[in-house]
């Protein structure tokens, strides 16, 4: 059989050329980094945020051609909020191809079970469980039809882990991941990917968020890492959203057209490291 590379094959640079994305939590830390390069490699893309004016300004710092890129106001909680973002999408750029679930939030730090707020409990699986579902759930009304599709959704090395974060933060990914598995299974009898990124910690607001508020530096993110990761994470490697967009990439991408019910870790064999965590 020949292994030669198809000729019609998109340059490297337009890798996702013609096809329709949802980021969601798209307007700032990874979910911008994803907005920037699907923008980069041809996609045409739907920011949708709670964050109205960094998304605008997203939309505007790439160029901010409606033809190509809009920002939406959506709060991944609310379910008709999700469905309206991927509707319009579908209404403004005429189909969806990947769905990124990437919006998230760590909730208040609370070693001490005891003193746990249930509410900042429920606040965090509305979003980061819920949101990631409700994402799923509209994106399959429009990839059902046609047979095919990606949806990743952010997951993180909390997934397989205990200890890194909040109890509902550990909770609602481990539950992303498990959702994940299930949707692969039964969108996969159509031809759709299901699948998350789970990365370890980058300097983005909400990892800067573990951090007490006057120490919320580049500097004290690369502490923060050696700390948690003691010597597991990769030596002298530093992790970036633009990495974690790039696994991202790959998974919307054709070149991951096989590959789906996964959990790619983007953690520097963190995961799979014998190192104590405390
Ligand atoms: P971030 O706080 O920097 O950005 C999150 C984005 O999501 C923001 O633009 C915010 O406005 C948006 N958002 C928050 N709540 C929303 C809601 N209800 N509806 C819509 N948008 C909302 O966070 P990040 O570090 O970029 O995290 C992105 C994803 O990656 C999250 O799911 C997070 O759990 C995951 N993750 C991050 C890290 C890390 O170290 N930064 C590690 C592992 C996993």
């Amino acid at each position: 059989m020949s292994t030669a590379i198809n000729p019609s094959t998109p340059a490297p640079s337009q890798r996702l050329l013609g096809k329709v994305a949802v980021v969601t939590g798209g307007a700032s830390g990874i979910g911008e980094s994803i907005v920037r390069l699907f923008h980069t490699h041809g996609a045409k893309v739907c920011i949708a945020d709670v964050q109205d004016d960094l998304g605008q300004k997203l939309c505007d710092s790439l160029g901010g051609d409606p033809a190509n890129i809009y920002f939406i106001h959506c709060d991944v909680a609310v379910e008709t909020d999700v469905s309206d973002a991927v509707h319009s999408t579908v209404g403004k750029f005429g189909t969806l191809d990947i769905m990124v679930n990437n919006a998230g939030i760590s909730g208040a730090p609370c070693p001490d079970i005891r003193n746990v707020d249930m509410s900042e409990f429920d606040k965090v699986f509305n979003i980061n469980v819920k949101g990631v579902f409700h994402g799923m759930k509209h994106a399959a009304h429009f990839l059902i039809p046609k047979k095919s599709g990606s949806i990743i959704s952010l997951a993180s090395v909390a997934t397989t882990l205990g200890g890194l974060g909040p109890h509902a933060y550990t909770g609602s990914k481990h539950a992303v991941w498990g959702i994940t598995k299930n949707v692969a299974a039964e969108l996969g009898n159509y031809g759709i990917r299901v699948n998350c990124v789970s990365p370890y910690c980058v300097a983005t607001g909400l990892a800067l968020a573990h951090l007490p508020e006057d120490e919320r530096t580049e500097d004290a993110m690369a502490g923060f890492r050696s700390f948690v990761g003691k010597n597991a994470n990769l030596q002298g490697v530093e992790l970036t959203a633009d990495d974690v967009a790039n696994a991202v990439l790959f998974l919307a991408s054709d070149d991951a057209k096989y590959i789906s019910g996964e959990n790619l870790m983007v953690d520097g064999g963190f995961t799979r490291s014998n190192h104590s965590l405390r």
